[in-house]
């Protein structure tokens, strides 16, 4: 398979293009490239008028009220000195006033509409995220400043669609009535994405459809029978796509009758689906033909672009816990570029790559100063965010190259100096904009999808599942864990080394019920992946012979470790230990059935 690189000569810089805009850039994306100028300018001034907006709505709210700020304050300097840095848990109990129904000016003077739910979760339970009636026009504004960059390195992108995987989860109402959804299940289910819908091969209805096979094999069916209008394949996240390939390789054979008879297979069975798909697949025996031909093969290096041969790149966000799954989109995408285009979380909109043809391991995204007052905490690199001295916090106008900062965001809906938990890295400047690379996400050791499970919830799990072999006489001596995706869905594996009383063996019948006794005390954004959409295997324990845990800090010893200082990591990725613990390896056990999940837990 060929690779394909992007053509050089139109790597432009936006400012070039902006210099020549008749010969390169399309007229209506020169105003969105000049406010990207403009914005990554005067990062500093629209930082303040930034604030000063948002103090201007909110200050005269109860929270900031408690905090010292009276309506009218909105300057920086009485801001910094008043108003404290938080985490989740400090504004809960007035978050959960709002979602019982107060409605009085609590965080923000302007009407909560809406609640992100969001993928982190605290102490088990998901993050609800205020939404004011605005942040819809803020997120959009950003998102339609991706387009006219890829413009620039992918012309023409609009004489095709996109295939891209897309779901939506599950709705609930809180106790006051209000809505609680992921930030993409409402983008997808706004007025404004179905308004675009021509520019995708997946019918609105399939994405909206909450069952996930359904859903998936129509995207899948769709795509297929549009194939060669497709100039790009992608999914929000790369975990998504690489399910949807996994999907295909699983199911091409019925996807193939389908395309010959032109009959949808009946175990979608949705009507909504079903009359928008029947629009699209036609009877086609040539083209079921091709799809076993080369879906038989058995290799699937290069499956995107065989399949959907007017692919120009892969858009779909590798960066973070998304980069484990770069080595399966580069093989199965046969070297074309893949893009991560933007940043985000259910707070707030961060910012985009303005550079979105670089390798995946160059990727660093430009925080827009419009779309929330930005603070940074300085870290030292490795170091562990803890409590916070405010008086280190830096402006976004401040950071430094090649430093490592804990970031934090004051909202519009009336979060303030909120630790969002996630560490970036200044690698460099747009103007004046800096750029981050995404580091980590604070604390988490684990994650496949969007399930983030940190340090302290892991414990937990292995606390609680242990105690299934307390009646044998054993007890969990050592544990760690890692992501393993190297089948998908990917799944979690923990390693045990057992320390055993009695000398028995505890059954394996016991073991797989620990494993599912763990995925019972995982968080609840785990458990709805494991239950709605399969986008997450069984959990695995893998029992490792006595000694094993010693042999490990042995090797991290050997490796620079001090022996004075060894703690027992809680997730490995080091290809060496990882070898090392599966080499020592006595049995595997899976949960045998998926846990508990009801919707808004
Ligand atoms: P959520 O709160 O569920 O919306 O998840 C938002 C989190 O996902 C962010 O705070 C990041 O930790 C992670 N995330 C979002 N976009 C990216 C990205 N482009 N690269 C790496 N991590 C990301």
């Amino acid at each position: 398979m060929a690779v394909r690189t992007p053509d050089v000569s139109r790597l432009l810089t936006i400012d070039a293009a902006l210099q020549s805009p008749a010969a390169t850039v399309k007229e209506a994306d020169v105003e969105k490239l000049r406010l990207i100028e403009e914005l990554t300018t005067n990062v500093d001034a629209v930082q303040e008028r930034v604030l000063s907006e948002i103090l201007g709505r909110n200050a005269g709210a109860e929270y900031l009220n408690t905090c010292g700020l009276d309506a009218g304050d909105t300057g920086r300097a009485t801001f910094r000195a008043k108003v404290p840095v938080v985490s989740y848990d400090d504004l809960k109990p007035y978050i959960q006033r709002i979602a019982d129904g107060d409605r009085s000016p609590i965080l923000s003077t302007h009407p909560i509409t809406e609640f992100f739910t969001s993928s982190g979760t605290s102490a088990g339970e998901r993050k609800l995220i205020p939404v004011v009636m605005d942040d819809s026009g803020r997120s959009h504004a950003l998102h339609s400043l991706i387009a006219p960059v890829l413009n620039l390195y992918m012309p023409e992108l609009d004489k095709g669609k996109g295939l891209y995987f897309l779901f939506v989860k599950s709705e609930t109402k809180t106790r006051g009535g209000l809505t609680a959804w992921p930030v993409l299940t409402s983008i997808f289910k706004s007025e404004r994405f179905k308004k675009q819908s021509n520019a995708y091969t997946s019918p609105t209805a399939a994405i909206l459809c909450e069952d996930a096979f359904q859903s998936m094999y129509a995207q899948m069916v769709c795509g297929l029978c549009q194939r060669h209008d497709v100039l790009r394949v992608g999914a929000t996240f790369a975990a998504a796509l690489v399910r949807a390939i996994r999907f295909l390789q699983l199911n091409w054979a019925q996807l193939a009758v389908d395309i010959e008879a032109g009959e949808l297979n009946p175990r979608v069975a949705d009507p909504s689906v079903r009359e928008a798909v029947a629009g699209i697949l036609r009877p086609d025996a040539e083209r079921a033909e091709f799809i076993r031909a080369e879906c038989s093969k058995g290799d699937w290096d290069g499956i995107i672009t065989r399949v959907w041969p007017n692919t120009k790149y892969v858009d779909t966000v590798v960066t973070g816990a998304m980069a484990q799954y770069i080595p399966t989109l580069q093989h199965c995408s046969g070297g074309l570029p893949i893009v991560s285009t933007a940043y985000a979380s259910s707070e707030c909109f961060f910012g985009i790559n303005l550079r979105p043809m670089c390798d995946p391991s160059e990727v660093s995204y430009t925080i827009m100063p419009n779309m929330a007052y930005f603070e940074f905490l300085p870290l030292s690199t490795g170091e562990v965010p803890g409590a916070v001295d405010a008086s280190r916090l830096v402006d976004l106008a401040g950071v430094e190259v090649g430093r490592e900062y804990e970031v934090l965001v004051t909202t519009y809906a009336g979060l303030s100096r909120y630790r969002v938990g996630d560490v970036l890295r200044v690698t460099g400047f747009h103007n004046a904009a800096p750029q981050f690379r995404f580091v980590r996400r604070q604390n988490v050791v684990l994650s496949i999808e969007t399930d983030k499970t940190d340090e302290a919830e892991l414990l937990r799990a292995v606390e609680r599942a242990s105690a299934l072999l307390r009646p044998h006489g054993t007890s969990v001596a050592e544990f760690t864990s890692r992501a393993c995706t190297e089948r998908i869905p990917g799944h979690y594996v923990v390693y045990w080394e057992l320390m055993t009383d009695s000398g028995d063996m505890v059954d394996g019948e016991t073991l797989a019920r620990c494993c599912l006794e763990m995925e019972e005390a995982l968080n609840p954004v785990y458990r709805r992946n494991r239950v709605t959409d399969g986008s997450i295997g069984p959990l695995e324990i893998r029992v490792v012979r006595p000694g094993t845990f010693q042999e490990l800090m042995d090797l991290a010893v050997s490796r620079g470790t001090s022996i004075g200082q060894y703690k027992m990591l809680r997730c490995v990725t080091l290809p060496s230990m990882v070898e090392l613990l599966d080499s020592r390896v006595v049995s595997t056990h899976f949960s045998p059935a998926v846990p508990h999940w009801t919707p808004g837990s």
